[in-house]
């Protein structure tokens, strides 16, 4: 699978670091409730058929996050942008 690095370019996704879900929110620490928040946002995830949006580091290139549209039944690439814009 290759990523479109929106610096470096098409390159192999072993040169990227998986993260994980960019959609998930971090819950507020200071919530009465905030252990359940954090437990839920951490190990109950959903495991979506299709487009999905995802974070990658670059890190044997230009060492930037990307939030990648990745569509997880054909590992087509629908879109990859910086995840922090100047
Ligand atoms: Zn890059």
């Amino acid at each position: 699978m290759r990523l479109p690095c929106p610096f470096c370019g098409p390159r192999d996704s072993a040169e990227f670091a998986y993260l994980g879900d960019a959609a998930i929110a971090r819950p507020d620490a200071a919530a009465p409730d905030a252990p359940r928040l954090f437990y839920e946002a951490t190990y109950l995830r959903d495991n979506p058929a299709g487009p999905h949006r995802e974070h990658w580091y670059h890190a044997a290139g230009c060492r930037q996050w990307l939030v990648v549209t990745r569509d997880t039944t054909s590992h087509e690439i629908l879109a990859a942008a910086f995840a922090r814009q100047p």
